[in-house]
């Protein structure tokens, strides 16, 4: 199961500036490694500001050596799939319209728009393959962090994880949904 937390924190040090205009909240983290929960030293440099005009600076996430390779450094690969998700759909919405005009013309924009969603669905599925796999021997390898104004989400699947930032954050943070 992987929930999402949403930090609102206007009170605590903010971390970065989103477009010059606002902050977003940092998570207290613990020295805990995110994905199989041991104790380290060992951290990566995550700056959740990417698509915004601005570097929004960086947080370290602990995440042990051991760990290093299997956790996402960053969104990217989530943004590159939602946006090929996106595309996808738009292109298979406009096959549809066309189905009933120019029924030729549409078989082949429909194929693109299923192809677009194929290729951009495949890095999800593998990721997802890889997270299961790793379940099994209590790794919690889905871990990632988005930021907004004034708010900042929380995706992981380490039920140690979420319950620390519930305790940490108190009422300034919520389960936003499962
Ligand atoms: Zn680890
Ligand atoms: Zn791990």
């Amino acid at each position: 199961m992987t929930w999402s937390l949403e930090l609102t924190d206007e009170s605590a040090a903010p971390v970065g500036v989103l477009g010059g205009r606002s902050t977003y909240p940092a998570p207290s983290l613990t020295r805990r490694c995110v994905c199989c929960d041991v104790a380290t030293g060992d951290a990566f440099a995550l700056d959740p500001s990417f698509g915004s005009e601005q570097s929004a600076g960086q947080l370290r996430i602990p995440l042990c050596a051991a760990c290093a390779d299997h956790v996402p450094h960053s969104n990217l690969l989530d943004v590159a799939v939602s946006t090929g998700l996106g595309l996808g759909a738009v292109v298979l919405a406009l096959g549809l319209f066309y189905l009933a005009i120019q029924p030729r013309d549409a078989w082949v924009i429909l194929r693109v728009g299923a192809g677009l969603a194929l290729v951009s669905a495949a890095p999800w599925a593998a990721r997802h393959a890889r997270v299961r796999s790793l379940a099994a021997r209590g790794h919690h390898g889905r871990f990632s962090l988005t930021v907004g104004p004034g708010k900042c989400w929380i995706r992981t699947n380490n039920p140690r994880l979420r319950d620390e930032l519930l305790a940490a954050h108190g009422e300034r943070i919520r389960l936003a949904r499962k």
